[in-house]
């Protein structure tokens, strides 16, 4: 196995590659193709030179084994649409030794349009479980018009809590449990999982971010999975979640270093640049959640 990098991308199509979290060709392609992304073209890409781009951080951040977890999928789902039906998994724990801290984080995929959410959390308490639950099941009816009817949870004992079966219980939300053991039934969760982890490695790799950020990569890696035009979909999720493209003007490469002006800051700092990273977008508004040591 050759690892040689063999020709330098024209500096825009390396922004590019970038700025879409380590794209390969064909998802690019073919996302230009459908429009998935606002304000980025066909014209923008040298498709010449593609051929024989190898990007070395892509490289050494994907394993070679993207082993695809084939997931026996519970029998009822193929009725539900989209937003119904909700695959969840936890990821976990993830420690930090630079700060000392642990976390887990939850995903969550929409069966139907593949759209996903991610939930981080720094202790496993039922009401914690349960807080996000909820956040998620008032997002979508209020962001997308959607009823939650089912979750497919793994097989931690998080979600088998009395606290979350009588709510979602009394919500009348179907609740799938992945039997202990059966690791293959929350097939889509742990693809998922395993593609996010892959993603957020690569981003860090190719920065010299802490690894505490870790989490930061993973919306990154949502975000842009929600973005990219999917073989199965023929779309992307945030098409046919009613979203329209992502803004390619909006987006920084992940952990690209920037100049930060505060002006609500102590006057003393007033108009004065920071030095610091460019993280993720903000999911309520314009702004960009920037990372600035110290
Ligand atoms: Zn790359």
């Amino acid at each position: 196995m050759s690892h040689q990098k063999r020709s330098i991308l024209s500096s825009q199509n390396a922004l590019i590659h970038r700025l879409l979290g380590h794209i390969n060709v064909q998802s690019l392609y073919k996302s230009i193709k459908n429009k998935t992304f606002q304000h980025l073209e066909l014209s923008d890409i040298d498709w010449g030179n593609l051929a024989q781009f190898q990007c070395v951080d892509s490289l050494q951040g994907k394993s070679r084994q993207h082993s695809h977890i084939v997931g026996s999928r519970v029998k009822h789902q193929e009725k539900y649409s989209n937003f119904e039906y909700i695959h969840s998994d936890l990821l976990g724990q993830i420690s930090s030794p630079s700060t000392n801290t642990k976390a887990w984080f939850i995903s969550f995929t929409d069966e139907a349009i593949r759209y996903r959410w991610v939930y981080k959390i720094t202790d496993k308490r039922d009401t914690t479980i349960l807080h996000i639950l909820k956040s998620l099941i008032d997002y979508i009816r209020n962001q997308f018009k959607g009823n939650v009817l089912a979750f497919q949870f793994d097989r931690g004992s998080e979600f088998t809590n009395n606290i979350v079966r009588t709510y979602l219980a009394e919500k009348g939300i179907s609740t799938f449990y992945t039997s202990v053991g059966d690791h293959q039934a929350n097939g889509v969760a742990e693809r998922l999982n395993l593609t996010l982890m892959n993603d957020c490695r690569t981003l860090l790799k190719t920065t010299n971010l802490l690894y505490h950020l870790w989490f930061y990569a993973v919306q990154f890696a949502t975000l842009l999975k929600n973005s990219v035009y999917n073989d199965t979909l023929q779309s992307s999720a945030r098409a046919k979640a009613g979203l329209p493209g992502r803004d390619i003007k909006n987006i920084l490469p992940f952990g690209q270093p920037v100049i930060a002006h505060f002006t609500k800051l102590k006057t003393e700092l007033k108009y004065r640049g920071e030095q610091g990273f460019a993280l993720v977008p903000s999911s309520n508004s314009y702004g960009y959640q920037i990372y600035i040591p110290d």
